[in-house]
């Protein structure tokens, strides 16, 4: 429980509306996997003057913070106990500024990632950070956890398309490290501090972010190859013909392939489902007719070569959206097999197979009867890999986190040998805080304690995420 005198001046701050209690929390800041939040309250502040004000206040008494975007965060970064104020960015949605001559836009941190997409589209511009969560995601968050994303490769992660940042430290002070040049290196890059930190060193209330020029064409393709070895090889092919176009380069291992366009789906199975592998192709361009032609050719030269045994080139956006819709839909495998759990890892391309061998012959001895899945941006060395142990979901208990403490064994230690992350884009939050030094050194994890203690003392910010 919070204690009424902080939700007295916090309604002081903000006004009476934007602080909510009891059900209403629930109904407002339940997560993307269903986990309902612990918090008893949670603030909607409008500004940055009042994120500030809400966090003088909770350093002088002691009061942990959790930060609230999208919550589509899938670590549990943003879960809470009882004893926790949440503090949900989703009324700072302003767009404040467009520059398109330096090619850049200021954005508050409750702006959803599609409409900063289409805002930049309308200046005939483009933010390239693209993931499924699009629509409910936002700024904030993905700059909070780094977001990557399907267009890693060309763009790079959130980093790489974040010049400048706006954030509240835990004791209030607001850091104007807004920027909009490419080139500053006036001594630290603070702003870095704040990306993929996961809300624990301060909370971002605005961002800079790169855009680029709107692409005149986007060309996509999905292929089948005859098993991972060729779908790599095909990866080098492409990225030599194609001149710096391509952008998307995503893997699905058949089993994933089968359940996203099973008939309880509602998804075109655009090619046969029985190939070895699978691969969904993407460009962005200048020149419509060449640049799809050029992809086309690119891939008859895979076909005539062996690299690839079957493909289908979109011939329009609702061909694309076809394309696109059984990668996306990635909740079919809860849906149709029950308790999923689901990772997020990387890992040298060349280690690939072994690695799946290894985590399906794993996962076949632990769970007879469940099922592994897996699909990836393998240009970036991430595999999205969901194990259904074939139990009902819903029943939790002790079975339920028996099976998730195995599923975790089974996926990460293999990386351990490999030196492979056990997070590639989804962060740490509270569900792999406990397997952090299979990927960082001890020397590591001490540097980003010393950082916590400098800006955090009293650690009331998204306490025990990352790191306990
Ligand atoms: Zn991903």
């Amino acid at each position: 429980m919070l204690d009424s005198g902080l939700l007295a001046d916090l309604r002081a701050i903000v006004g009476a509306d934007a602080v909510l209690t009891g059900e209403r929390v629930r109904e407002c800041a339940t997560d993307v996997q269903g986990h309902a939040p612990g918090a008893p309250a949670l603030v909607r502040p409008h500004s940055t003057a009042e994120v500030s004000a809400i966090l003088r206040l909770c350093h002088a008494r002691g009061q942990a913070v959790v930060p609230h975007g999208g919550r589509t965060n899938l670590v549990e970064g943003t879960a809470t106990t009882g004893s926790e104020l949440i503090v949900s960015l989703e009324r700072m949605n302003r767009i404040e500024h467009v520059d398109t001559v330096g090619r850049t836009m200021r954005v508050e941190a409750g702006v959803i990632l599609q409409r900063a997409q289409e805002e930049a589209d309308r200046h005939d511009l483009m933010f390239p950070l693209d993931l499924g969560a699009r629509g409910s995601c936002t700024i904030g968050g993905n700059v909070s956890t780094n977001a990557g994303g399907v267009r890693v490769l060309k763009f790079g992660m959130m980093r790489s398309l974040v010049l400048g940042v706006e954030a509240v430290l835990a004791d209030g002070t607001v850091l104007d490290s807004l920027n909009r040049m490419l080139k500053n290196n006036a001594g630290y890059d603070l702003k870095q501090l704040f990306i993929g930190s996961e809300g624990t060193l301060g909370i971002v209330t605005r961002a800079d972010l790169r855009l680029y020029p709107k692409p005149r064409s986007i060309a996509t393709a999905f292929v089948a190859c005859r098993d991972f070895g060729a779908l790599v090889a095909l990866l080098g092919h492409l990225d030599a013909r194609l001149a710096g176009q391509l952008a998307a380069f995503e893997a699905l291992w058949p089993e994933f392939y089968e359940v996203t366009t099973s008939a309880r789906t509602s998804n075109t199975a655009v090619l046969p489902r029985h190939y070895g592998m699978y691969g969904l192709i993407e460009t962005l361009g200048a020149e419509p007719e060449a640049d799809q032609t050029r992809l086309e050719q690119a891939l008859a030269e895979a076909l005539d070569g062996g690299l690839v045994v079957d493909a289908v080139v979109a011939k329009s956006e609702s061909e694309r959206r076809a394309i696109w819709a059984p990668r996306e839909d990635v909740w079919q495998a809860q849906e149709q097999y029950g308790l999923t759990f689901n990772f997020d890892v990387s890992l040298a391309v060349g280690d690939m197979t072994v690695y799946l061998e290894q985590v399906r012959r794993r996962a076949a001895e632990a769970f007879p009867g469940g099922r592994v899945f897996a699909f990836g941006h393998i240009a970036d060395g991430n595999l999205h890999v969901i194990v259904a142990p074939g139990m009902e979901r819903g029943k939790g208990g002790e079975a339920a986190e028996r099976a998730r403490a195995t599923a975790e064994r089974l996926v990460y230690e293999p990386l351990r040998e490999i030196d492979g992350s056990i997070a590639a884009e989804h962060g740490i939050g509270l569900e792999r805080r406990a397997w952090l030094d299979y990927s960082r050194t001890p020397e590591e994890i001490a540097a980003m304690r010393a950082l916590k203690a400098a800006l955090d003392p009293k650690r009331i910010l998204n306490p025990g995420k990352v790191f306990e």
